[in-house]
Formats: C-alpha cells, sequence, structure tokens
C-alpha cells in the first residue's frame, strides 16, 4: 500500500528568534523533539489504517484514541508555531480587531481571560481563541490533545500550556511564560485566520 507520510513542518524563523520570550533551548526542544514527536509517532501509527494519507484535520475529525492524539499534537503545534513571529504585530486590526471590542471588550480584556483559562487549565492541554459558525469569538480550554475543531468550532489562536513548552525557561510559573508570550503573538496572523474563516 502507498503510503503519504506526514512531515515536520520548518519553524518560519530561526531557533534564537523568540527569545527572550522563548529561548532558542526551548524552542529546539519543543520543534525539535515534542512537535516532531508527534509527526513521527503517527507516521508510525497511520500505517495501513483507513487514516494513511489522509489530511490532519480529517483524521482529528474522525479518529481517536493515540491517532487522534498525534494527529491533533501536530496539527496545534503547527497552528501555534505559525502563529509566533519576532515582528509581530502587537495589536489586533480589522474585522478581528471589532470582534474582539464587540465579543470581549478589549484585547486586554480577551488576554486577561486566555491568561486566567491557561493558568487554571488542570495538568496539559491548549486553550483557544475560536469563532463559532456566527463568527461569535469565545474562548475555550482543552485538556492534552484538545482541539475545537471536533466542536465545529475556527480554531483563530492557541496557548500551548504543557509544561514542555516553558519548563526550561520559565520551570513552574506558567503565568509568566504566558504573559511573556504575547509579546510574540503575531496579530497580523490570527486576523487573516479570522478572515479566512
Ligand atoms: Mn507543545
Amino acid at each position: 500500500m502507498t503510503q503519504t507520510r506526514f512531515t515536520v513542518k520548518e519553524l518560519p524563523y530561526a531557533y534564537d528568534a523568540l527569545a527572550p520570550q522563548v529561548s532558542e533551548e526551548t524552542l529546539r526542544y519543543h520543534h525539535d523533539k515534542h512537535y516532531a514527536g508527534y509527526v513521527d509517532k503517527l507516521n508510525e501509527l497511520v500505517v495501513d489504517t483507513p487514516w494513511a494519507g489522509q489530511p490532519l484535520e480529517d483524521i482529528i475529525l474522525s479518529a481517536d484514541g493515540p491517532i487522534y492524539n498525534n494527529a491533533a499534537q501536530a496539527w496545534n503545534h503547527e497552528f501555534f508555531f505559525a502563529e509566533l513571529s519576532p515582528e509581530p504585530q502587537r495589536e489586533p486590526s480589522g474585522a478581528l480587531a471589532e470582534a474582539i471590542a464587540r465579543d470581549f471588550g478589549s484585547a486586554d480584556a480577551l488576554r486577561t481571560q486566555m491568561n486566567k483559562a491557561a493558568v487554571g487549565l488542570f495538568g496539559s492541554g491548549w486553550v483557544w481563541l475560536v469563532a463559532d459558525k456566527a463568527g461569535k469569538l469565545s474562548v475555550v480550554s482543552l485538556p492534552n490533545a484538545g482541539n475545537p475543531l471536533v466542536q465545529g468550532l475556527t480554531p483563530l489562536l492557541c496557548l500551548d500550556v504543557w509544561e514542555h513548552a516553558y519548563y526550561i525557561d520559565y520551570r513552574n510559573r506558567r503565568a509568566d511564560a504566558v504573559a511573556a508570550l504575547w509579546d510574540r503573538v503575531d496579530w497580523k496572523t490570527v486576523g487573516e485566520r479570522y478572515d479566512r474563516k
């Protein structure tokens, strides 16, 4: 059977480009070990299954157990790394800025809500800014390899709150890690996701 292998996507910036908020050491472990590990594991798991050769999104919507977990972790990390930038647009603009003002009051209020969700999420998981079918924005916390596509929601922005995302730089201080990450979130990318939804 012909098998299409999933590939590890290169970072769109240098490993040291997000420092000091995210160190080179953290990014090397996070991208080359953790994210790449999910991709490698997924490639092992899908051999000779109906999921071989399917897009990640389709696997996320139809699989469960280890295949879901590794597909979702691969997708989530690609989405996460793509929204960070060495030279980010620091605040939302355009239609996304209007939607944030409507649904949260302000970008600061949104960041505060996502920070609280990140600190409040027990164990490992992801905090998401999502849009529903009507375009209404909300924040959802999902444990482990959670991905909002499963609930029919459109992901716009995610915070990785697995310890591997921050423990080298921040040890147990998740709140500090998340607070610092906002300096690397590129709202231009997030706005483009909103415009495409
Ligand atoms: Mn991670």
